[in-house]
């Protein structure tokens, strides 16, 4: 018996196997050597995936396709209306197979249904508002350099971009990045996690009928190496926008950096909020374990780093602790599930040697720690973790766990809370709870972090910059800025008429 809320399997996995292909200069393709890679659901243990893998040649295919597109001009010399108008195509397509896409990103990632949904449902939002960016794109004017002179600031698509994903939200991050290189007038080519392909094979499917032309959107499945590895190295990619692992962005800054191309990063984070008495605890318990189990701690934006005043320290785990077993693990299927499957065996069993670590250096765990299991699922599932009587040296609390895994650590002053706020080598984004609004400003400005929450967590808009300072990135995704990412500026610096005093005397 456990005191979690479970949810067990419910009907049966009837969706037949996806067959996903390399979408190249507008054809779908297998691999010339017939290499191929299985993906299996990590809630059922069962192949629903089967995709061709890519090789060299197939990724050089795609990047030639992509310069071809781009050089001549097929995309990058429309207009922005004409941009807008595929774009706003593709985001009601995307609301019309809102469920197919859910579904799959459900199987390949076990994360749970109505979660999907709503991930789709915000992509398409992402799709329409690059495509409002697209019309809206300008550069400036300087007519104060002389009576004679004008300059002129031109934004001019990159080129060819690289965009690298990972499994964690595979729908949702592909549509953070390729509708702002489209509304730039750059040419794409895609590489989607191995273990999550197929939603960003159905975004192909999807362009080709909103008529985007031939070669601009090419997509290559497989491995990092080495399809990662020739997008990043090739002299012909004017640039790689990455999300995923620190690790991994930096070897594409090293791969990069034999061309000098443009690189965008969206990395981990270890991100703290802290907790001030004047606050609403039951607000912050609730926000506080919605931020560490939303996509069972596999977020790069997982709230993962409590930092909470000793004097409610006490009660504020108590609340975490009593909420976490409401919260209904299990079937990712099921609709009600908040909390579905670990992505793989080999990152289950790095969650937990975390946790063990913790134990063994000390620390309690008031709840979890280890698997759960889900009655009539044979994958993987770890329980909600509440781990407390941490250092901020220990691993637990400056590593990314990447797992329903909470570390709490206490302070006794501001001061002290930022200086352990900022104590990690990351800084995507923090929380700070207070009904102080000074509290919450000077903790805002001081604390290292792309993004900062008060009083809430978590909260995202397309129309917000999203990115992180120190190890957790370079470069911002959304607004206006997301789009900027893929404009190079170009200086125009003209005389008007004939009064260029010669140089020669
Ligand atoms: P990962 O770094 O292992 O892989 C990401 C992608 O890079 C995959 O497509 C992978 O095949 C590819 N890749 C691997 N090695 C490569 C190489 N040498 N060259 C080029 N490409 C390579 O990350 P993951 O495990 O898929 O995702 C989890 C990580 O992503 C976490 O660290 C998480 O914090 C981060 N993440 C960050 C954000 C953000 O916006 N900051 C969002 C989501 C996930």
């Amino acid at each position: 018996m456990t005191d979690l809320t479970i949810i067990p399997a419910g009907k049966s996995l009837q969706e037949p196997v996806f067959e996903a292909r390399h979408l190249i200069n507008g054809t779908w393709q297998t691999s010339a050597d017939g290499a191929s890679f299985e993906r299996q659901s990590p809630a059922h243990l069962v192949t629903v995936t089967h995709a061709a893998k890519g090789g060299v040649a197939e990724t050089e295919a795609a990047i030639a396709a992509a310069r071809a597109a781009f050089d001549d001009g097929r995309w990058s010399r429309l207009s922005g209306k004409e941009r807008a108008t595929v774009l706003l195509k593709v985001a009601d397509l995307i609301e019309r197979d809102l469920e197919r896409i859910a579904m799959r990103d459900t199987l390949e990632s076990g994360k749970p249904i109505d979660q999907a949904r709503d991930e789709i449902a915000g992509a398409a939002d992402l799709w329409r508002h690059a495509a409002a960016l697209a019309r809206t794109l300008s550069g400036d004017s300087h007519n104060t350099l002389g009576d004679d002179m004008l300059g002129v600031v031109l934004k001019e698509p990159v080129g060819v971009a690289a965009l690298i994903t990972p499994w964690n939200f595979p729908f949702l991050i592909v549509s953070q990045k390729l509708p702002y290189a489209l509304a730039a007038g750059c040419t794409a080519v895609i590489k989607p996690s191995e273990m999550t392909p197929s939603s960003t094979v159905i975004l192909g499917e999807l362009l080709i009928e909103a008529g985007i032309p031939d070669g601009v959107v090419n997509i290559v499945l497989g491995y990092g190496d080495p399809v990662g590895t020739t997008m990043c190295e090739s002299e012909h990619v004017d640039m790689v926008s990455f999300t995923g692992s620190t690790g991994v962005g930096k070897a594409i800054v090293r791969a990069s950096a034999g061309t000098l191309k443009k690189v965008s990063l969206e990395l981990g984070g270890k991100n703290p909020q802290v907790v001030f008495p004047d606050c609403d605890l039951d607000d912050a318990a609730d926000a506080i374990v919605f931020g560490v189990y939303f996509n069972a701690g596999e977020c790069c934006n997982s709230g993962s780093r409590i930092i909470v005043h000793e004097d409610v320290a006490e009660a504020l785990t108590e609340k975490v602790v009593a909420l976490s077993r409401k919260v209904a693990f299990g079937d990712p299927l099921d609709p009600k599930t908040k909390v579905g499957a670990i992505i793989s065996e080999a990152h289950f069993a790095k969650i937990d040697s975390y946790v063990e670590a913790a134990r063994e250096a000390g620390a309690e765990i008031p709840l979890g720690g280890g698997a759960l299991e889900i009655p009539g699922l044979s994958g993987r599932f770890y329980g909600p973790t509440v781990v407390t009587n941490i250092s901020s040296g220990m691993a637990i609390a400056r590593e990314e766990v990447f797992g329903p895994v909470l570390s709490v650590l206490t302070f006794k002053s501001i001061e002290e809370a930022i200086e352990l706020a900022n104590d990690a080598s990351y800084g995507l984004s923090a929380g700070v709870w207070s009904r102080d609004v000074s509290t919450c400003l000077a903790f805002a400005r001081r604390v290292q972090a792309g993004t900062v929450w008060t009083n809430t967590w978590m909260d995202g808009y397309s129309e917000l910059p999203f990115g992180g300072v120190k190890q957790s990135g370079l470069g911002r995704e959304l607004g206006r800025y997301g789009l900027e990412e893929y404009l190079e500026v170009k200086t125009v610096t003209m005389r008007i008429g004939r009064s260029r005093a010669p140089w020669v005397e």
